[in-house]
């Protein structure tokens, strides 16, 4: 389907209606995908995401705890209680919402979760399976810019990709799925990022280009070529006195800016964020899924 805004609802539906019916026929095998999630302190953004993941997993018959934590919590803690989960059959998902409190360890809370309940895609187990080639899961947001590249048709093989932002859990699993041999994959990708000295060198000669920065409206019109597709990852709230919130969400991408310019692009907010949950429902699902072979 061709279009010029990517809205990522349709997308998101398209998943959610695929998986309907499989939770409804686990059901009829008395299994109940079943999500934990841990929070650690309170960030309003985070208490928002970890909040709509809760609600989408009820609607949708599954299971979900949030376990939260204030900000001193220790380290230790939250691995036993990661190790705890790993051990519980009835749940097959584990997320640490990130990001995490300065003296709580990434890697050591990471690694703490079972690969095999690791919904986030973010263990080294499974990001080496994403590196040679064999996905187990896959990590929420990148599967969800393939979701919708591959519903509105946008070509990838034999393209240039232009990757901003080389993040664990966005810009590093985009850059190996788009550039193996996959079915939405083959192309040329180029990452940038802080060490990279002109970016604009690089956006200019691109096909698509991915933004998973945080940095409230980096590119502009002046930075790409006519007839591009661009998806806009970042979310970035910036001061708004005529919102009741005070603030608006934006992208990385200026997006007013450069419509006239773009062939297709993502809005944001509307564009990846719904796909992130779809997709993280789709993990907890294969997950439960794995519990019948
Ligand atoms: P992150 O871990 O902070 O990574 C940001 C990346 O951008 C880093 O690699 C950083 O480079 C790079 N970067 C920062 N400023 C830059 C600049 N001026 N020029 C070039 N590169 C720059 O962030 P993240 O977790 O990947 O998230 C990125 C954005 O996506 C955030 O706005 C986040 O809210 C959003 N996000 C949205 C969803 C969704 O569902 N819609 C999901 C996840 C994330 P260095 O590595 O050199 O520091």
């Amino acid at each position: 389907m061709s279009s010029k805004i990517l809205y990522g609802k349709p997308v998101a539906d398209n998943i959610k209606r695929k998986l309907k019916l499989q939770i409804q026929e686990l059901a009829e095998q008395n299994i109940i995908p079943s999500l934990s999630v841990i929070l650690i302190g309170e960030d309003a953004a985070s208490l928002v995401y970890v909040n709509t993941k809760h609600k989408t997993f009820l609607k949708f018959n599954c299971k979900s705890k949030i376990y939260s934590f204030n900000q001193e919590i220790k380290e230790e803690k939250i691995v036993n209680l990661i190790y705890n989960l790993n051990n519980d059959i009835s749940v097959h998902g584990i997320l640490v919402q990130l990001p995490l409190p300065k003296h709580i360890n990434y890697n050591n809370i990471i690694n703490a979760i079972s690969p095999e309940k690791d919904v986030d895609g973010l263990h080294p187990y499974n990001l080496g399976c994403l590196l040679s080639g064999k996905p187990n899961f896959i990590p929420c947001t990148p599967n969800g810019c393939l979701n919708l590249l591959k519903y509105y048709e946008i070509p990838v093989e034999n393209k240039h990709i232009v990757i901003i932002g080389r993040s664990n859990i966005v810009g590093k699993p985009l850059m190996a799925l788009l550039s193996q041999k996959f079915e939405i994959g083959n192309a040329t990708v180029t990452i940038c990022h802080t060490g990279t000295k002109n970016i604009k060198k690089h956006t200019m000669l691109a096909d698509i280009i991915i933004a998973a920065v945080g940095q409230p409206e980096l590119i502009n019109s002046s930075m790409i070529k006519g007839g591009v597709h661009i998806i806009d990852v970042g979310v970035n709230r910036v001061k708004d006195n005529s919102s009741k919130a005070g603030y608006k969400l934006v992208g990385d991408i200026d997006f007013e800016n450069v419509i006239d310019k773009v062939k297709s692009i993502t809005p944001v907010p509307g564009g990846v964020g719904p796909l992130t949950i779809s997709m993280l429902l789709y993990n907890t699902v294969f997950s439960a899924k794995n519990y019948l072979k």
